[in-house]
């Protein structure tokens, strides 16, 4: 716990001595413990970069870190974004992460949500002027609203309601996208925007309220599927693993690349119904669940397929993995996250009759 919400990063109880020997880049992740940051970091700890997780466990879960807590490499500090913070550590790289992701989560407290955005971003990105970081910011497809065009590219300037229930989250992330173009210009600090589109995986939370975590757990427990609307608004799902490399191709990008500090979408631009990725559950995890129909969410975008030209010319990268390949460990991991659950019920229900 940090005084006054200064932090001296403990890794992993590696002595001190011995940390500051080394040469490893030493990348802060805010949101580290959530879906995309937790995956995020096992790859740059696996890559040999020491990693701060920063998260106030919002939404983020201490499962996904618990493994990596004792790792000599990785850090945890309990702090929310919103607030200012220092760090006593060199910092290499930030990715901003820090932000609930999933509709009903996001809407919760949209106050917060908005000031996650905002405060969240000046507060990393005074942090990054401090230490000379690089930061990327996630940026969202949601930046594009309810859009009409079939395919989004970046130079699309959106069709978003400013105080429609999306909007804490659409209208931050698109102020969070000024604030962080405008401290490049003014300040020089080298800034990434990454439009990340629809991203899905292990380690996404089973309560998450999204769609591929409800659909998959819902076919899982033999539970009704539930389709918002009539199920004809489409969405491009991208796998985990290629959000990251395209994330960290973002990130490692040449700085003397001209246009590299303007957004770059990152997406699957692969593009399905909400019943073509419902059929697909049901056939693949063989459920007998059936589609039930709830009201479609207001201001729920009705299509999204990114263009992804820009990140093929600058980064060099494409997803590689389909929807049909990436549901496979996707729905493999909610089979043992929801078997876990159930063997943890089954274990307090035993203890209660006991005591
Ligand atoms: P997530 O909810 O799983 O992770 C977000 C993490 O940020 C959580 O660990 C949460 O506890 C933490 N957090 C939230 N508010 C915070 C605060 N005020 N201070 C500190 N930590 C805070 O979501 P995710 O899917 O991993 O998304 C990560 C980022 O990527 C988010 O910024 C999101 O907007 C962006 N993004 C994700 C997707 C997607 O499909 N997954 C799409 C577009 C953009
Ligand atoms: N959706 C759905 N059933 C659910 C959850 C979501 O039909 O149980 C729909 C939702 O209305 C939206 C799409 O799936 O049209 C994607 O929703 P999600 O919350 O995953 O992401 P976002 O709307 O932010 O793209």
């Amino acid at each position: 716990m940090g005084k006054d919400n200064v932090y001296t990063p403990d890794f992993g109880g590696v002595p001190k001595a011995s940390r500051l020997a080394r040469k490893e880049r030493t990348i802060l992740i805010a949101g580290g413990a959530g879906f995309i940051g937790s995956n995020l970091s096992r790859r740059l700890i696996a890559r040999g970069d020491r990693v701060i997780c920063l998260d106030n466990l919002e939404t983020g879960r201490s499962e996904n870190i618990a493994a990596l807590l004792a790792h000599p490499k990785f850090a945890f500090v309990l702090h929310d974004v919103v607030r200012p913070f220092r760090l006593n550590s060199p910092i290499d790289q930030i990715y901003n992460l820090a932000c609930p992701a999933s509709p009903p989560k996001y809407q919760r407290d949209p106050l917060h949500t908005f000031k996650t955005c905002i405060f969240g971003g000046l507060n990393l990105l005074a942090l990054a002027r401090e230490k000379g970081a690089r930061i990327l910011q996630s940026s969202t497809s949601e930046v594009y609203g309810d859009p009409d065009c079939l395919l989004q590219s970046e130079d699309y300037r959106g069709r978003v309601n400013t105080v429609g229930p999306r909007s804490c989250y659409d209208e931050g992330k698109r102020a969070a996208e000024t604030l962080f173009y405008e401290t490049n210009r003014q300040h020089g600090v080298d800034v990434r925007i990454a439009r990340i589109f629809n991203t899905y995986g292990p380690r996404m939370d089973p309560g998450d309220g999204r769609v591929v975590s409800n659909f998959v757990v819902q076919a899982l427990s033999g539970a009704p599927i539930t389709i918002y609307g009539a199920g004809q608004q489409t969405r491009s799902f991208c796998y985990i693993d290629d959000m990251l490399d395209g994330l960290m191709a973002l990130m490692e990008a040449d700085d003397r690349l001209a246009t590299i500090n303007d957004p770059v979408n990152l997406g699957n631009p692969g593009e399905f119904t909400m019943i073509e990725l419902a059929q697909m559950v049901v056939q693949m995890t063989a459920s007998t669940s059936p589609l039930t129909y709830r009201d479609l969410p207001v201001d729920d975008p009705r299509q999204r397929r990114p263009d992804i030209a820009r990140a093929g010319r600058l980064l060099d990268w494409a997803p590689k993995i389909s929807l049909a390949e990436g549901l496979v460990p996707t729905i493999a991991y909610f089979r043992a996250e929801l078997t876990q659950m159930q063997g943890a019920a089954t274990a307090r229900r035993a203890g209660e009759a006991v005591s």
